[in-house]
């Protein structure tokens, strides 16, 4: 117990095994009585990115509106406010001191890209050049716009953006401001691997050529160790209280917490730790086939869209895993593969454009759209009669979360809570072959290890097959075999590779997004290198991009 509730866990999220010393102390803030509570706040740097890693309902956005100057934090005295000038004494000799008195001072400019960008139409009428031209404060919107690939859309009512776009628009307008502080709540949810790396390094230049500080909160590790100079891990107990623990290096914060311990803190945050593999996985060479397919084409409209599928084989208990650009095809190949959309044609079947697989495919979309009125508990026992089983609540609903919201309505459920029921629901059905298309999006960094960790397991103790496509690179590390490797010009034209090994496809892959990793020395997960390093000029004249030697 934590020492807040008498009981286990109630949310069985976390395992906390003694009190922090941080609870000792007032709280930075509590919305109410028995309500959620904040310990500790991260410190912002000029000239520096500050990450925030954690999982949700764990007070970020809390500290963020408070370093924003939108909430005035009550110290833990909920019923009389205390007021800025307190505030500034609590923190006095801190590094919070100087900021903390702008804030008060009305001294602090702050520009904040929300979480949720699906929510900017609700309160914007009008197309992307209004938006940004509005936010146009250091003149610098034609290389955001540029380099954000956001021309083709500048026309566009922003009522008709996809999320992909929608979450570049943000970015473009929340950097195109000229202010002291930049809070950034999530920058890579709908962006593929290359629009993620273009993120974080204009996120990385405003700071380091401007002098400006940044926030970010951030579930895709890679993209975070790449984004942050320094970081600070939250942890406790979501809805009940957080702990924003003082900085840490970002190589140290992430290693500890995919180690589940933080040393400074001694504290347990998971009761087991999340390990990587140095080398590429083995590529077994006489894995039994489970079906071949041959080569597909396929366009939409009057070939607005054209892909090409280069015909392999899926091997009997392999984690497939597939990469490529966002608009290059991905879902297109599943929905083939599915049976949901008929080829164009099959190579050596001129008669009939058939792709007949006879397999028994779980599929989990893109989009989830399980929302009947029906709960959640219902819906997965209609699915499985392991349903409530030990094996299934061990092994499914233990680590997707899924006991705090078995009595809700799929109608209900928050776009991460729906993911982790669709790939319940995937999971659990008897299928010859599972696909899952985008599991990591919606899940925070806690929910996105553990959605991993169940979804290998799976295939490794059921013998099961699994095609993942995801654009998280520890997810894809952690998970797969083999890689399929998808190329071409996002929206015009897809090729989709062969199955290959993970170090011809990681090769394949990151070559043309001109990125190479090295490996973390204690942990072995992969990081990405600094652009034109040494190692990462060594690497590539190798054209050794993932697994250095
Ligand atoms: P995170 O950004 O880590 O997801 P938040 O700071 O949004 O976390 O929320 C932390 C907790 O505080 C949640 O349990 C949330 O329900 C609660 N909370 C947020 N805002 C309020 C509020 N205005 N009144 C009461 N509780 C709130
Ligand atoms: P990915 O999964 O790699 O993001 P998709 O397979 O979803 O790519 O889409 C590839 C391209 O095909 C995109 O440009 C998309 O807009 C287009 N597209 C997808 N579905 C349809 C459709 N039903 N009609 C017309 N165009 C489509």
């Amino acid at each position: 117990t934590c020492g807040i509730c008498v009981e286990k866990c109630p949310f069985d999220a976390i395992e906390i095994i003694n009190l922090p010393s941080e609870l000792q102390d007032d709280p930075a803030h509590r919305y109410g009585e028995n309500a959620f509570s904040l310990y500790g706040l991260p410190a912002p740097q000029e000239g520096q990115v500050t990450g925030i890693l954690g999982p949700n309902g764990i007070g970020k956005t809390t500290a963020v509106r408070i370093l924003a100057g939108e909430l005035e934090p009550n110290l833990g005295r909920h019923e009389e406010s205390p007021g800025w000038d307190e505030v500034l004494e609590a923190y006095r000799g801190t590094e919070l001191q100087d900021y903390i008195a702008d804030v008060r001072d009305g001294a602090v400019t702050v520009a904040r890209k929300p979480q949720y960008v699906d929510q900017i139409p609700e309160s914007f009428d009008g197309n992307t050049r209004e938006l940004l031209e509005r936010t146009d404060e250091r003149g610098e919107l034609d290389s955001l716009v540029s380099r954000l690939s956001i021309d083709p859309v500048m026309e566009q009512s922003i009522d008709d953006l996809s999320g992909g776009e929608l979450q570049r628009v943000a970015l473009a307008a929340t950097l195109a401001r000229d202010t002291d502080f930049y809070f950034l709540d999530e920058i890579t949810p709908y962006l593929d691997i290359g629009q993620r790396v273009t993120a974080a390094r204009l996120i990385r230049e405003l700071a380091e050529e401007e002098n400006r500080s940044m926030l970010v909160v951030e579930h895709d590790l890679a993209i975070l160790d790449l984004l942050a100079d320094t970081l600070h891990v939250a942890y406790g107990e979501p809805g009940a209280y957080g702990v924003i623990t003082p900085p840490k290096s970002v190589r140290n914060g992430i290693n500890e917490y995919l180690a589940g311990y933080l040393d400074n803190e001694n504290m347990r945050i998971r009761p087991d730790p999340i390990e990587f593999e140095e080398h590429a996985p083995r590529t077994e060479t006489h894995g039994d086939t489970l079906v071949e397919y041959p080569d597909l084409t396929k366009s939409y409209g009057d070939g607005e869209f054209a892909l090409e599928v280069d015909g392999g084989a899926i091997r009997w208990n392999e984690v497939l895993g597939i990469v490529g650009p966002n608009g290059i095809g991905k879902s297109t190949f599943a929905k083939l593969l599915t049976g949901n959309l008929e080829p164009d044609s099959v190579a050596g079947s001129a008669e009939s454009a058939d792709l007949d697989l006879n397999l028994e495919i779980s599929y989990k979309p893109q989009y989830v759209t399980i929302d009947q009125h029906m709960r959640v508990d219902a819906f997965l026992s209609s699915i499985t009669d392991q349903f409530g089983s030990s094996y299934w609540n061990t092994e499914i609903a233990g680590p997707l979360q899924l006991e705090r919201i078995m009595e809700q309505n799929l109608s209900d459920l928050s776009g991460g809570e729906r993911q982790r029921v669709a790939i319940a629901a995937c999971l659990s059905d008897s299928a010859d072959l599972y696909l899952l298309d985008e599991p990591s999006a919606h899940l925070d960094v806690e929910q996105r290890v553990q959605a991993t960790s169940a979804i290998r397991r799976y295939a490794e103790q059921q013998d099961a097959t699994v095609l993942v496509i995801d654009h998280d690179i520890y997810m894809i590390d952690l998970l797969a075999d083999r890689l399929m490797v998808f190329d071409g010009e996002p929206a015009v034209h897809g090729r989709a590779g062969t199955p290959q090994s993970m170090r011809d496809g990681m090769n394949e892959f990151l070559a043309n997004l001109e990125v190479t990793f090295r490996r973390d020395e204690r942990t072995s997960r992969p990081r990405i290198n600094k652009p034109d390093s040494q190692l990462d000029r060594q690497q590539k004249s190798d054209g050794e991009y993932y697994y250095a030697p």
